[in-house]
């Protein structure tokens, strides 16, 4: 273990670092799912979620998953898609390959909008695609695309969806609760979110933010999946109840640690916190000399992506750091072989990050 720690330090993209508060909640009491402490717990979820960036309650409703962020995806993508729409997806990354997918495997018409992966993918670029004669009516694209540390410029990709009058649906599993989400004024119609990356829950739940009115006008969408149709679990949830027995010790976790992110001062203060975070890692590394996958303006505040050094494979990058008690994340598909990734998200302390920089200095 790393110094004054009795866990590995997770630089990983989740699952993250668990507060003392929140691990202890995973032991939890025994509860039943259909007696007033689950209802109480529930609605305390709900309303923290709604919380986290302001959301008013007739317009907005969690419904809640058990399962990782790509049962949120999946939830999100099977459910709010009618029967002969057509969905452009945006793919700069394994995320935006994965919303595709599951496009596909549902029969959705899919017309792809695609980079290579940690290119910039522009309003303009979107525009264009969306045009397209044959009739777009849903836009899907990841907020932040931690294949790379990308984060997708949202706001620029939003604009170009409402003016042409395009449903717009986020993954935004690893941005929610530390990056500006202007759900309202980017006209988000839903997010699919986990509780084990920037919420600093444990893994095992996760959710679809959606508009009450997306959910509405598509009712039809509750044909295509059984266990995840979004609308069983807002008309369950809605009256304190729950369609299948939800995941209890993750539950738990979440309540406590939406509590204490309001605790903290929110998800300004959390984003603050990691770009802290951030500077200090990508300072150290760039003056060891490693060089960056993106630059600064392009990255999210909660993950760098490095070339290998020189002469060095990531099983010995890692299995170094691994040894003094500090836990990395490799590259994906194609980008495999040649970058690592370092994340600074959950309960990290600023020895956690020197004790990593520190580290990587001895390393190099
Ligand atoms: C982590 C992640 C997911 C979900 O991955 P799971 O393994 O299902 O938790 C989806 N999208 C993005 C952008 C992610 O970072």
């Amino acid at each position: 273990m790393a110094d004054g720690r009795d866990q590995l330090v997770l630089l990983n993209p989740g699952p993250v670092n668990l507060s003392r508060r929140v691990r202890a909640a995973l032991a939890g009491p025994d509860i039943c799912h259909r007696e007033r402490e689950y209802t109480d717990l529930q609605e305390s979820v709900r309303s923290g979620i709604l919380g986290v960036y302001g959301l008013s309650a007739d317009e907005w409703v969690p419904a809640l998953l058990a399962g990782s962020g790509t049962a949120a995806d999946e939830a999100m993508i099977g459910s709010l898609i009618p029967e002969g729409a057509t969905l452009a997806v945006v793919e700069n990354g394994v995320y935006g390959e994965r919303l595709r997918s599951i496009a596909e495997a549902y029969g959705i018409s899919v017309r792809r909008i695609t980079a290579e992966w940690g290119a910039v993918v522009t309003g303009e670029a979107v525009a264009a695609a969306l045009d397209d004669p044959r009739g777009i009516t849903h836009l899907a694209i990841v907020h932040h695309e931690t294949t790379t540390g990308r984060l997708n410029d949202l706001a620029s990709v939003a604009d170009v969806a409402r003016e042409r009058g395009i449903q717009l649906l986020v993954d935004a599993v690893s941005s929610f609760g530390a990056e500006a989400l202007e759900l309202d004024g980017w006209s988000i119609d839903a997010c699919a979110v986990s509780a084990n990356k920037c919420l600093h829950g444990a893994p095992g739940v996760s959710l679809v933010l959606l508009r009450r009115e997306a959910l509405a006008r598509t009712a039809m969408g509750r044909g295509r999946s059984v266990y995840l149709s979004l609308h069983r679990y807002v008309e369950a949830q809605d009256v304190g109840s729950v369609p299948f027995t939800p995941p209890l010790p993750p539950m738990f976790a979440l309540d406590v640690a939406l509590g204490e992110l309001v605790a903290a001062g929110g998800w300004k203060a959390r984003h603050d916190t990691y770009v802290r975070r951030a500077k200090r890692i990508r300072t150290a590394l760039d003056d060891l000399g490693l060089t960056r996958l993106l630059s600064d303006g392009d990255l999210s505040s909660s993950l760098t992506a490095y070339r290998l050094p020189e002469g060095m494979t990531y099983a010995q990058l890692h299995d170094a750091l691994r040894q003094r008690g500090f836990v990395v994340y490799s590259g994906q598909g194609s980008l495999e072989p040649s970058i690592f990734r370092v994340a600074n998200m959950g309960e990290l302390t600023s020895a956690d990050i020197d004790g990593f920089v520190a580290t990587m200095e001895e390393i190099l």
